[in-house]
């Protein structure tokens, strides 16, 4: 029996879970085809259209739906990002860390972390276990040219243009992967007996039925929200932020480096995101409405762009997004599940939304239901890992504020408050003051962030664990690990061209 997956929405979320599941279920062969794949996008809404920081996720994500690293670096103006630049987080006073994309040295075999915080700590964490944020500082490209496409020397993910990469997704999702796609409102949603939805019917009055609905539909929610009304459970006291500001803005000549990493530095009440790509940088300012007024984040954001050489003098107007960060109470009900921001949304710190629409769209591509009874065990387990996930986003962008020293400012004073950190993320900081996050760290086999991220993470904002004994043995092979290290870094630095060295190559082959 054939299944009819309709998916709602044509943002970011919709393409990829699109493509994921094409790329999977959808034969070239229609007499083998078990599943046929429909998207409808509404002409009257917007796409959110910012989204542009990926995890080393996405070169799987793009190699399984079968699109070329050379045509999507291309078409989205794409560039590399190794890790995330954390500036003032810590202090305030311009200091920074690094959170990168390649574990420690060693990971796995030996802690580290361990010796670390026995150590004089004088240079930072992830110069110490590793050569990726010093590859970033020189803006260097991940990998050298004649490398084969999504291979690497320092592991990656990218920067891009949203608009492009959904247009790229389009295309190929409709003539490689054959997704039928139909532009269309979804004004009214039809219920079987058993309440599922059998079909949706657009404002022409086209109706569209199916055995399964995606809603991707972004912050309408038109499936989950308005019509099952799944409750949203805000988290804004715990992440304060709720609102962003963003712009575009072009490079002062095509010269000036292409960074490797997201920037993130810290402000009085928020933060700002900094992300390069070939052709121009997307900055924005966001920031929590209950400590800032938009005129003052925006004052900030502007001195942030007046104060870059780097970038073209030029006047800017910043769109406004307004959020409740949070998410569903369930994401898969009935006969429908939600991927994107129609399941949940919290500040791009870290880009965790990607990633999780990537994350679900697989798990649900490789347990696509076969029978009426395997869908509800199904759900369960989606709804279970997708909360856990949840959480575990939540708990680890609340550490990046709570452990900054950061004064003179009530925002991250209230950061805080216990009353605002989650008991769960309460017990891992206790955990943590008397050993480092290791391997053992979580029982959860997909978990998000890897004991590596959080050692990064409290390494670089100065958290102390208690010190640990070294053996002779340990003590030698750090030695020799540091030394690897020392000498992996001199030889990338000087094998590895530019970004825009690269980039540029790339556009000219
Ligand atoms: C400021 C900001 C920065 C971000 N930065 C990052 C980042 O660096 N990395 C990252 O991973 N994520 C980031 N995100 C999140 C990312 O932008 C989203 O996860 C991503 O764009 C997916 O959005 P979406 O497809 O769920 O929703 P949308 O892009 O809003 O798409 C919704 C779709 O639903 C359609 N639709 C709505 N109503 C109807 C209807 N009634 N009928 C038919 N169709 C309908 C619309 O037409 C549209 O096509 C950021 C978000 C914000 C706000």
């Amino acid at each position: 029996m054939k299944t009819s997956v309709v998916i709602v929405g044509g943002g970011t979320a919709g393409w990829l879970t699109a493509g994921i599941i094409a790329a999977k279920h959808c034969s070239k062969d229609t007499m083998l085809q078990q599943t046929d794949v429909t998207l409808v996008e509404s002409p009257d809404v917007k796409n959110l259209g910012v989204g542009e920081g990926t995890w080393p996720t996405m070169r799987d994500t793009l190699r399984k739906i079968g699109i070329s690293e050379r045509e999507f670096l291309t078409c989205c103006d794409a560039s590399f990002k190794q890790a995330s630049k954390f500036v003032g987080w810590s202090k305030g006073n311009n200091e920074h860390y690094y959170h990168p994309f390649t574990p420690p040295s060693g990971y796995g075999a030996v802690s580290m972390a361990d010796h670390w915080s026995s150590g004089d700590k004088s240079a930072n964490f992830e110069t110490w276990v590793g050569a990726q944020g010093v590859i970033c500082e020189q803006n260097l490209a991940p990998k050298l040219p004649q490398m084969a496409e999504y291979a690497f020397s320092l592991n990656y993910g990218y920067h891009l243009n949203a608009g492009k990469f959904v247009k790229l997704l389009h295309q190929h999702c409709v003539e490689k992967l054959g997704v039928k796609y139909i532009q269309g409102h979804v004004e009214q949603v039809m219920s079987a007996e058993n309440e599922d939805i059998s079909a949706i019917v657009l404002s022409d009055g086209e109706s569209i039925a199916g055995d399964l609905f995606i809603d991707c539909s972004g912050f309408s929610a038109i499936l989950i929200g308005k019509h099952y009304q799944i409750p949203f459970e805000s988290k804004r006291h715990i992440l304060f932020n709720d609102t962003a500001l963003a712009v575009q803005v072009e490079h002062a000549s095509n010269e000036v480096p292409i960074a490797s990493c997201t920037v993130a530095t810290a402000q009085k009440n928020g933060w700002v995101w900094d992300i390069s790509l070939q052709n121009r940088r997307g900055i924005g300012h966001v920031f929590a409405s209950d400590f800032s007024s938009i005129e003052q984040a925006e004052e900030e954001l502007q001195q942030y762009i007046k104060n870059d050489p780097c970038l073209a003098p030029q006047q800017v107007t910043p769109r406004t997004i307004k959020f409740d960060p949070g998410h569903r109470k369930t994401f898969w009900h009935k006969n429908c599940v939600a991927i994107g921001v129609s399941a949940g949304f919290v500040e791009p710190l870290e880009a965790t939304a990607l990633v999780l629409i990537e994350k679900s769209a697989e798990w649900l591509s490789e347990q696509l239901p076969r029978s009426p009874s395997a869908r509800s065990v199904l759900a369960k387990r989606f709804n279970h890992l997708t909360l856990q996930r949840w959480q575990e986003i939540i708990d680890f962008l609340k550490l990046h504020y709570l452990l900054s020293q950061r004064s003179g400012s009530e925002y991250w004073q209230e950061h805080q408050n216990p009353d605002s950190i989650p008991e769960s993320l309460q017990e891992s900081l206790s955990l943590w003051r008397s050993q480092v996050p290791g391997l053992y760290e979580s029982n959860q086999r997909f978990e998000l962030f890897s004991s590596a991220s959080k050692q990064y993470v409290l390494y670089g904002m100065g958290f102390n664990t208690a010190q640990q004994p070294l053996d002779q043995k340990e003590a030698s092979l750090i030695k020799r690990l540091q030394n690897e290290t020392l000498y992996n870094t001199e030889k990338l630095l000087s094998a590895l061209p530019s970004n825009r060295q690269f980039l540029a190559k790339l556009r000219t082959k």
